[in-house]
C-alpha cells in the first residue's frame, strides 16, 4: 500500500483509454481520493479500488467541450468551471500530490494550485498538436503546465515531441509508456468465435472509442475493397461524437456492407474479442500518444495493421513488430489486409516478436513502479 495521499483528478466519468490507466494507477491508493467533473461508470470502479470519490455538482457539460472548442465556447459554463477550481483548491489541500489526468483536469487543477500550492502532476495522454487542440487551448495549457506543473508524464516520445514543440519545458518531462498486463486465453480462435457469436471466416477488427480521428471510416472503405472479409467495430461515442458514429453506421449502409461490418458497441471484453480476429487494425488519422490496442494486440498473438503515425511506429519498431501503413489510405489498408488474411503463417515470427516486445516494454509492472517513484520523489520536492 502506498502512503501519500494522492488526488486523482478526471475530468469525465466514462472510461476510454486513459481512463483505464486510471484504473490501474491507483491500485492500493487506499488514502487517496478521485475527484471528476461528472459523474459515470469511472466514478463506482474507482471506488470499487478502495478510493473516496468525490463528483462535482456543477461539472455537467464541460466533459463535451471540445478539444478544439476555443475557449469563448466556455463563457456560458464560467459559474460552473469557478465552483469546480473552488473545490478542487479545497480538496488538494487535504492531500500531498495533485495528479490531473485529462487536459480538462489539469487546466484547473493548476487554477486551483494557485492557492492551495500542491506539487501537481498532469498525465497528459494526448498529443498537443494543432490536429487535436485549437490555438487558444494549446497555448493556455503549456502556459499553465510551464508556471503550475511540477512533472508532466508522456506515454511516448512522440507526446513528448509535441509539447517540446508547443513551447512546454522539456525539463518538466517524464517518458512512461504506458503498461498493460493481459494474458491470452487458452482457445482457439474457432471456438472463440463461437461463444463470441462472430463469423467464422477472414474476421478483421477495430477497438476504440468512435471518433472521426480514430479513422474507423478508412477501414469501413478499405473493406469495401475487399469482398468476403468482415469486420467488427468495437467501441462506442464516448466523448460526444454521437454524430461520428451514425455518419459511420450511414456510411456502412450505402456500401452495402451492413452484412459483413458489425457494430459491438463498447465492450468490457475487449482481450477476448481481440483474440478472436485474425487482424487488428488502428486506422487513426490523426497522430495517437500512444494507443492500447497495438500491445492488447502484441500481448494477444494478434497482427497488427496500424497508421504509420504518432506513436504507433515507435511501439511496432517501425515495422518489425506489426505492418505500417499510411494515415487515411484505405487502399493501402486493403492491400495491406489482404496480404496478412492471405498468408497468415508467414507472420508467426513478427507474432513472437511482438509478443516479447509487448512483454519486455510495456508491462504494467513497469509502468506502476514508475510512477509510485514519480509521485514519492514528487511529494519529497526531489523531482524537479
Ligand atoms: N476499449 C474497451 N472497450 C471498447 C473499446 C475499447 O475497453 O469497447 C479499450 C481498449 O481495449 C483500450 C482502450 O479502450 O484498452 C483504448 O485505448 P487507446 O489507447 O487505444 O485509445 P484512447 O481511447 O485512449 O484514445
Amino acid at each position: 500500500m502506498s502512503g501519500e495521499r494522492v488526488l486523482f483528478v478526471d475530468h469525465t466519468g466514462q472510461i476510454g483509454g486513459a481512463e483505464l490507466i486510471l484504473l490501474d494507477v491507483v491500485q492500493g491508493r487506499n488514502e487517496s481520493s478521485a475527484f471528476l467533473f461528472e459523474q459515470g461508470p469511472l466514478a463506482k470502479a474507482l471506488s470499487d479500488r478502495g478510493l473516496s470519490v468525490i463528483t462535482s455538482r456543477w461539472g455537467i457539460g464541460l466533459p463535451r467541450f471540445r478539444r478544439d472548442s476555443s475557449w469563448l465556447k466556455a463563457l456560458p459554463l464560467a459559474g460552473g468551471l469557478a465552483a469546480i477550481t473552488a473545490e478542487l483548491a479545497r480538496l488538494a489541500r487535504r492531500h500531498d500530490v495533485v495528479y490531473a489526468n485529462s487536459q480538462k483536469a489539469f487546466v484547473l487543477a493548476a487554477i486551483a494550485n494557485v492557492v492551495a500550492r500542491k506539487p501537481l502532476i498532469w498525465h497528459l495522454h494526448d498529443i498537443i498538436s494543432p490536429a487535436h487542440f485549437g490555438a487558444m487551448q494549446r497555448r493556455t495549457q503549456i502556459f499553465l503546465a510551464n508556471r503550475f506543473a511540477t512533472k508532466v508524464v508522456v506515454p511516448s516520445e512522440a507526446a513528448a515531441a509535441a509539447f517540446i514543440e508547443a513551447g512546454g519545458r522539456r525539463s518538466l518531462i517524464e517518458v512512461v509508456p504506458n503498461g498493460l498486463s493481459v494474458e491470452p486465453v487458452a482457445v482457439s480462435r474457432q471456438e472463440l468465435r463461437q461463444r463470441l457469436g462472430l463469423p467464422q471466416g477472414p474476421l478483421v477488427g477495430v477497438f476504440s472509442r468512435l471518433a472521426q480521428w480514430k479513422g474507423q471510416h478508412v477501414l469501413v472503405e478499405a473493406l469495401a475493397r475487399l469482398p468476403g472479409v468482415h469486420g467488427i467495430v468495437v467501441g462506442d461515442a464516448l466523448f460526444g461524437e454521437q454524430d461520428y458514429a451514425a455518419q459511420l453506421k450511414r456510411q456502412v449502409d450505402a456500401l452495402g456492407l451492413a452484412g459483413r461490418i458489425h457494430f459491438l458497441g463498447h465492450r468490457g471484453d475487449v482481450p477476448l474479442l481481440m483474440q478472436a480476429v485474425d487482424v487488428m487494425v488502428h486506422p487513426s488519422i490523426d497522430p495517437e500518444p500512444f494507443g492500447r490496442t497495438l500491445v492488447e494486440a502484441m500481448l494477444a498473438g494478434v497482427p497488427v495493421i496500424a497508421t504509420d503515425a504518432g506513436a504507433a511506429p515507435d511501439i511496432l519498431e517501425h515495422g518489425r513488430a506489426g505492418m505500417l501503413v499510411p494515415p487515411g489510405d484505405a487502399r493501402a489498408l486493403a492491400e495491406a489486409l489482404d496480404t496478412v488474411l492471405a498468408e497468415p503463417a508467414v507472420l508467426e515470427p513478427q507474432l513472437a516478436y511482438a509478443s516479447r516486445r509487448a512483454r519486455s516494454h510495456y508491462s504494467l509492472a513497469r509502468m506502476l513502479e514508475s510512477i509510485g517513484l514519480l509521485i514519492r520523489n514528487v511529494r519529497a520536492g526531489a523531482a524537479v
